[in-house]
């Protein structure tokens, strides 16, 4: 049967305002799914299913799927043996880690799960339309239902939550809130400013760690917190640098777009839509959106990091304290 491509429906206007990019979801009646987003997986403009083609090359994004041979890319039939291989390895994989509660790749071995504080959810549909993976179906009534089997653990969904009522035993917003509330801010008369780096840890972490074992120099007033995905970043934890006396905050991400290279398909490109919707409020409260800025960089990429973290040190040197300093 013919493939009809076909773009997932948005479903009412309360969705059409999440501003979320739609997967594209071929219909070949094979899989037939139960999904939200529709029975099949998500596909690329080729029809060829979505996945991050660099780490992981047989995954898509419905877990437990794997796409061989010439259902992953054009390829002959040598290849197509060898790729069949990895990918029956990775199914293999899958079965083992979820038949114990565990996390397949990339947080493979992971037993935490999102954990959702019904009592006060206002069915938003935030979770369930920017989880990537399809893993939380939803009720008639929008309530979210978690599927854990199908999760990757990368917090998209914790970012999403605009009444943070998601979290996990090992990372929430109250924990990496705690952690910004303890990075120490100079007084104002110190003329030193403070600038927190939101890094993901899959590629802007460790590069940054590359640029330290190389002695590489930059703007000593950086402070470094690491995310599972730019996509698990909450506004709220902006909201609270900057009302802190925080003079920027710089998030670090991964390439996105055609040639994505977030490890969980969407997360920084999520960020970024995320960060556009902050700029007027922060305007609005006197603060220059130019306190904050996203940035994508790649491991390979840590060369560039000094000269990117200096720009924007010297940036926000130009604009000046922050007016929150010491309230
Ligand atoms: S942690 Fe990621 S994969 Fe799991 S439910 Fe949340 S958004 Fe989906
Ligand atoms: S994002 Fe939060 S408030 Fe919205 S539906 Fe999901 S759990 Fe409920």
């Amino acid at each position: 049967k013919e493939a009809k491509p076909q773009e997932e429906k948005k479903e009412d206007k309360k969705e059409e305002e999440l501003l979320v990019p739609p997967d594209i979801i071929r219909r070949s009646e094979i899989l037939n799914l139960e999904y939200r987003q529709g029975p099949e997986i998500p596909a690329l403009k080729y029809d060829f299913p979505d996945s991050h083609f660099i780490c992981f090359p047989y995954e898509t994004r419905r877990t437990g799927i794997y796409a061989a041979g010439c259902s992953h890319r054009p390829m002959g039939i040598g290849s197509t043996k060898e790729d069949g291989a990895g990918a029956a390895m990775k199914a293999i994989q899958c079965i083992e880690l979820t038949s114990r509660g565990a996390a397949v790749h990339p947080r493979a071995g992971d037993l935490t799960f999102p954990e959702f504080a019904m009592q006060r959810c206002t069915q938003c549909k935030r979770c369930t339309v920017e989880c990537p993976f399809g893993a939380i179906n939803e009720d008639e009534k929008a309530n979210p239902l978690p599927q854990p089997t199908r999760c990757r653990r990368c917090g998209v969904c914790m970012g999403a939550c605009p009444e943070r009522i998601i979290s996990f035993k090992n990372y929430s917003v109250g924990m990496i809130g705690n952690m910004i509330k303890a990075i120490n801010v100079p007084a104002e008369e110190d003329e030193k400013p403070r600038i927190l780096v939101l890094a993901c840890e899959n590629d802007a972490y460790p590069a940054l760690d590359m640029a330290g074992l190389r002695r590489m120099n930059y703007a000593p007033w950086y402070r470094v917190v690491p995310l599972r995905c730019l996509g698990s970043m909450n506004l709220v934890w902006i909201a609270d640098s900057l009302s802190k006396g925080i003079d920027g905050v710089l998030l670090l991400g991964c390439k996105h777009g055609d040639d994505y290279q977030c490890h969980f398909i969407k997360g920084s490109e999520l960020s970024s839509i995320r960060l556009s919707k902050v700029s007027e409020t922060l305007n609005r409260l006197a603060l220059e959106s130019d306190r904050v800025r996203f940035e994508t960089v790649s491991i390979i990429d840590y060369e560039k990091l000094p000269a990117l973290l200096n720009e924007f040190a010297e940036k926000l040197q130009e604009i000046g304290p922050n007016p929150f300093k010491g309230w």
